[in-house]
């Protein structure tokens, strides 16, 4: 059979999918990493030392379907019954399962319509995964434009804007990447309150905001709060997240999960992480303390940086066009992340890493400054 047959055996959608790209992970010496929201802290010795003492001779042995420890753990921190907490492999996963379990694929023939049981909703810009989800989904998409300084348009504008109340699904990044803007619980309510799908409040960075919005999910049956261990927690490799939300929502995501989703190793690191919660809250404030001083040093070099409530900064450099500081610094070895996406495309967006690695990268635009 040729490769030109075999395409006839993969699903119409699949074979026109735009698929995600994740930020790249190149493993070169001395390359320094700014291009994927990782914490540039290692987990605590603890976890390193639990997740080594459980490689042995139980690699053999199925780990427990449902992370239940791992959930009770999560419960008592939030103070809540175990039935509220899923946990998924990285909240990636989360999100896609919500897809599934909320979103109606679209009905053959309703290109002309855009029925509401079918569309997953999201801000643009923020998290570009969401339109391939929905994509992989066979799901209409609904994204509605965020203002210019990436705020949330208030009732009446959001309306005006597109917004679909009764959307099967929306998500709402907050803070929001890649702006790193955060979002007042008054804000989320309105969002909330106005919406009558299932709405997911991704606070995948929440860690490093000022505040978050756990109470909106307490307050409202519909709204789900997801979380990651990737990012606050440096447990990207082991690809841990969870959700909080009411019960039945929570079972809905047990029903149509794989049977072991999340792995035994991960389970393990999430626990001891969990037991570790200090080190973890001194390595947020080191983030943003570094943040702050970045944040500051870019400006007085004539970036505009955004506020950012995150582990990261979107910044519009000067001189030059965003794509071309990308590729100087990567010459100098320094990975960032530019987007083509037209609201952020002046920009280029900065994670955070340690007080040396950003030292570095404040020499490399000083002196690109001063030669240009
Ligand atoms: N939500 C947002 C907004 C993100 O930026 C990311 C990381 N790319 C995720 C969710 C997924 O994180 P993970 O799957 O590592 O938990």
């Amino acid at each position: 059979m040729s490769t030109s047959e075999l395409s006839h055996l993969i699903r119409p959608l699949v074979r026109d999918l735009h698929a995600y790209v994740p930020g790249e992970q190149p493993k070169v010496e001395g390359l320094i990493k700014l291009n994927t929201n990782e914490n540039p802290y290692p987990p605590s010795p603890n976890v390193l030392k639990a997740v080594i003492a459980a490689t042995d001779g139980r690699l053999r042995l199925y780990p427990n379907p449902t992370a239940q420890p791992l959930r009770e753990k999560l419960a008592a921190l939030h103070g809540c019954d175990a039935s509220r907490i899923f946990v998924g492999n990285g909240s990636d996963e989360l999100l896609s399962l919500a897809v599934r379990a909320f979103v109606e694929p679209r009905p053959p023939g309703s290109e002309g319509g855009q029925p509401s049981e079918s569309t997953v909703q999201y801000f643009a810009p923020s998290y570009s995964l969401y339109p391939v989800l929905a994509d992989i989904h066979g799901a209409h998409r609904n994204s509605v434009a965020l203002r210019r300084d990436f705020s949330i348009p208030a009732g009446q504008d959001l309306v005006a804007g597109g917004w679909d109340p009764k959307a099967a699904l929306t998500f709402v990044t907050t803070p929001n990447a890649p702006s790193g803007r955060g979002y007042s619980l008054s804000e989320l309510r309105e969002v909330c309150a106005m919406t009558r799908g299932v709405v997911v409040l991704d606070e995948a960075y929440v860690d490093f905001a000022r505040e978050n919005a756990f109470a909106l999910a307490r307050e409202f049956p519909h709204v789900m709060i997801f979380r990651t261990f990737s990012k606050a927690y440096s447990l990207c490799f082991q690809r841990i997240g969870y959700c909080f939300g009411h019960p039945e929502l929570i079972a809905a995501f047990d029903k149509v999960k794989d049977s072991y989703n999340v792995n035994g190793l991960a389970q393990v690191a999430a626990e001891a992480t969990l037991d570790d919660l200090p080190y973890y809250q001194a390595n947020f404030q080191k983030v943003i303390a570094t943040r702050s001083r970045v944040s500051a040093e870019l400006s007085s070099l004539g970036f505009e940086v955004l506020p950012s409530q995150t582990n990261f900064i979107l910044a519009r450099p000067p001189r030059l066009p965003a794509e071309r500081w990308l590729a100087l610094l990567r010459e100098k070895q320094l990975i960032v992340r530019w987007f083509s996406a037209p609201e952020v495309r002046d920009y280029i967006r900065i994670t955070i890493g340690t007080d040396s690695e950003m030292d570095r990268l404040l020499a490399v635009v000083r002196a690109e400054l001063a030669s240009s």
